[in-house]
């Protein structure tokens, strides 16, 4: 249940999801399928092989959306070479990246990527910043965003709340809950009761609550509450 060797896989029918990794201030990278449809959640370094070595390039080339919970780069580090190379490799079909509102991070490497290769992008990518946390279907799957606590140190020593989401996935009745990195917050508590599957990020190594991430205990009482659920993000 605490299981915390990757990847971590599970799998109900055809929906499944597959974390190849999960480390703080390291990388994060993972993989969901529903039916024949591939989804990409928070890219980071390493993404691309993994993806490569367990989907191989012909499906690589069909993922339509790239869900992103905040722009910290244990998160986000992967995108530019995803990005670049389904440019090399010709995609064709669309990509979506659904990301928070704010998040400055995918509006960067976005904006750098379109100037860099202007000329032979091959493929429309469209950016879909969460405003609101209203659910919605995309590609065969209903995405339920929700609204987390996440905060970062300013270089002033002072903290602030970072754009950041959990999601929920629905698929053929089956519910995923990943809470992405996140204090113990009610929004968390309510999405991911009675998930199929909860993932959560135990992130704190302290028994001390911070605005970050949660403590082993907070996951685990949150965890207890989802028919089944994992512990991410533990420091190393
Ligand atoms: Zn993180
Ligand atoms: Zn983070």
């Amino acid at each position: 249940m605490t299981e915390q060797k990757y990847p971590l896989h599970w799998k109900k029918k055809d929906f499944s999801i597959k974390i190849f990794c999960s480390i703080p201030n390291i990388a994060t990278g993972i993989l969901l399928k529903a039916g024949k449809a591939h989804f990409v959640i928070d890219p980071g370094d390493g993404i691309l092989r993994d993806l490569n070595k367990e989907i191989g390039v012909k499906n690589l080339l069909e993922i339509s959306d790239v869900f992103v919970t905040h722009g910290h780069h244990d998160h986000v580090g992967g995108v530019w070479s995803l990005l670049t190379y389904l440019r090399v490799m010709q995609k064709k079909s669309p990509l979506t990246i659904h990301y928070p509102d704010g998040c400055v991070e995918i509006e960067s490497i976005y904006n750098a990527f379109k100037k860099v290769y202007l000329r032979s992008i091959t493929y429309k990518i469209n950016l879909k910043a969460i405003k609101k946390t209203n659910g919605y279907t995309t590609n065969n799957i209903t995405v339920k965003p929700f609204p987390v606590i996440h905060k970062e140190y300013l270089s002033t020593g002072k903290m602030r709340q970072v754009p950041a989401l959990g999601f929920n996935f629905v698929y053929d009745g089956t519910k995923i809950c990943y809470g992405g990195d996140t204090a113990y917050c009610a929004e968390l508590v309510n999405h991911a009761s009675n998930a199929d599957l909860a993932i959560l990020e135990a992130g704190h190594d302290e028994e001390t609550p911070d605005e970050m991430h949660m403590t082993m205990k907070e996951a685990v009482s949150i965890g207890k509450s989802a028919k089944k659920y994992f512990l991410v993000h533990v420091p190393e």
